[in-house]
């Protein structure tokens, strides 16, 4: 089961390592062995390796799960059918399964679909109008260690404070082996391309169509509408449905993201990118009427074609409005293109980071489209969406530019005056530049995440530097309420 050890790289090429130890077990007991050998090292679980951050790195021991891709499926007197899946598969794998043996899919999808289930719901992976992946797992099953005996063990968690933690945990609760969750029957999702004058007009679309996602365009710093809702009134896809995947493939994956890598890797130059968007891209993205596809097809797109990184910040629903306006401002001040305005100065002043923004003023032009995609409250722990009630917005900063330092700059930024002022809170799957006391402020549930953490892993062997700081393991237990006595 012990292979000679990979250097191990991402998508996104930003990390790059090479464990001392890389395993590819083929079953439970092996899982275990592996726990126990490892004990007081590090193990780190990877998946498809789609996240852009050091969660999978470990100098000890990494875990890859590529075996564990099996998919049953059961129906039960309901009539609900139940999926049972090896974390370790892919979700195209576990799509094409679910479809030849019950007809059914997932309930929720993002813009790919080569993640693993374990590492999509590891991160709160989502798409639009839904609750995230995470949210709908109603089995998790984990191999971690025994609190006492400190020996390697399988968990099993269908409900209580374990499931909500375990449904978004950055594999610090342990090796996910398995998720079981309910299928739903397979939709036709109709969708359409409008503009809009502002956002109001965008939100005043929400109700007619839940799934949709919109779009900010830099420069233009215009409203671009993907209206989706599910159709009920089909029984089979658009006739035109092939055609239009066709337009998305030729023009939107490929044409649209090499135009973007000629601006900004050949060209290298701000002024270009600023004239496509104001000129020549409201010329290029057609209105396009309804079309209805299967969902699998309709949500997704190849955004795997092309290399980049993305940094993605969730804002509560009443703050989205705001955290726009914030948005739109802090990027023009960075592309050098607009002043601090009052309000603006207003709003860094209260975080004290006036003279951050104006020493990085002008340094980084955004090259991409900011999406904006609403998800429903999750009841999880510490997936971006985990609420009681209330829906968050995520809004994601996508960059084609290599190097990429000017880029961190403006998402180091964004993220932490984001997360001050509005709350945000970043993707745990994407860039993640938070640590500790940041991070705290963002989920009032932490404190327990952490100490449930502790409980099934008390040697702290699923925890990596990245890990620790980001989820404040690193402070003194009892630094944030809740940690005593869990
Ligand atoms: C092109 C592209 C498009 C994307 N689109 C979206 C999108 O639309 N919506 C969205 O929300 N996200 C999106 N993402 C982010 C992606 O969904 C997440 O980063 C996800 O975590 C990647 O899954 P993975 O299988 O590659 O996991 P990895 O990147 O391999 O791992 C992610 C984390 O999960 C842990 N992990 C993995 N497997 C296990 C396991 N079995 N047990 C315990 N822990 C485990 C890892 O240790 C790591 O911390 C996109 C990423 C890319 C590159």
């Amino acid at each position: 089961m012990k292979s000679r050890t990979p250097v191990i790289t991402n998508f996104g090429r930003d990390i790059r390592f090479r464990p001392r130890h890389w395993y590819a077990p083929r079953s439970e007991a092996e899982v275990l062995q592996i726990l126990d050998r490892h004990a007081s090292g590090t193990v780190r679980v990877v998946g498809a390796r789609h996240s852009w951050n050091p969660g999978i790195e470990s100098d000890d021991a990494v875990i890859d799960l590529r075996h564990f891709d099996s998919v049953e499926t059961s129906t039960s007197d309901d009539g609900t059918v139940w999926a049972t899946v090896g974390g370790g598969c892919r979700l195209k794998t576990l799509l094409r399964r679910l479809r030849s043996q019950a007809n059914v899919t997932l309930p929720s999808l993002g813009l790919i679909t080569e993640q693993t289930i374990a590492g999509a719901i590891a991160t709160g992976t989502h798409g639009s109008g839904k609750h995230s992946l995470s949210h709908y797992m109603e089995e998790i099953r984990v191999a971690a260690y025994h609190p006492e005996s400190g020996r390697a063990m399988v968990y099993s968690w269908t409900g209580g404070p374990e499931l909500r933690a375990a449904r978004c945990s950055i594999g610090c609760m342990g090796v996910i082996l398995s998720v079981r969750f309910r299928c739903v029957p397979r939709f036709l999702i109709a969708e359409s391309m409008e503009r809009r004058t502002d956002l109001e007009a965008a939100l005043s679309q929400e109700a007619a169509f839940p799934l949709q996602q919109f779009y900010l365009i830099p420069h233009l710093w215009g409203w671009y509408d993907q209206e989706r809702r599910v159709d009920t009134g089909s029984r089979r896809r658009s006739r035109w449905a092939p055609l239009y995947r066709l337009y998305w493939l030729a023009w939107l994956d490929v044409g649209f993201h090499l135009i973007i890598k000629f601006l900004v890797s050949v060209l290298g130059r701000d002024g270009p990118v600023r004239g496509f968007y104001r000129q020549v891209f409201p010329l290029l993205v057609a209105r396009t009427p309804p079309v209805s596809d299967w969902s699998e097809q309709q949500l997704i797109m190849e955004h795997e074609l092309f290399r980049h990184l993305e940094i993605e910040l969730f804002v509560a629903a009443p703050q989205l409005r705001e955290a726009a306006a914030y948005v739109r401002e802090v990027l023009e001040v960075f592309a050098g293109t607009g002043a601090i305005s009052g309000t603006l100065q207003t709003q860094l002043e209260s975080v004290g980071m006036v003279a951050r923004l104006e020493a990085l003023a002008g340094s980084f032009t955004h090259h991409y489209p900011i999406c904006f995609r609403r998800v429903l409250a999750d009841d999880t722990m510490l997936s971006m969406a985990s609420a009681a009630d209330e829906s968050w917005y995520a809004i994601s900063f996508i960059t084609y530019v290599e190097p990429r330092d000017k880029f961190y700059g403006m998402a180091d930024f964004l993220a932490q005056s984001m997360a001050a002022l509005f709350r945000a809170r970043p993707h745990w799957g994407k860039y993640f530049p938070l640590t500790g006391p940041a991070v705290e402020h963002l989920y009032p549930e932490l404190a327990t995440f952490r100490a449930l953490c502790r409980r099934v892993d008390p040697g702290g062997v699923f925890r990596n530097t990245f890990l620790e700081r980001a989820l404040g393991f690193d402070a003194p237990p009892g630094a944030g309420a809740g940690d005593a006595g869990q």
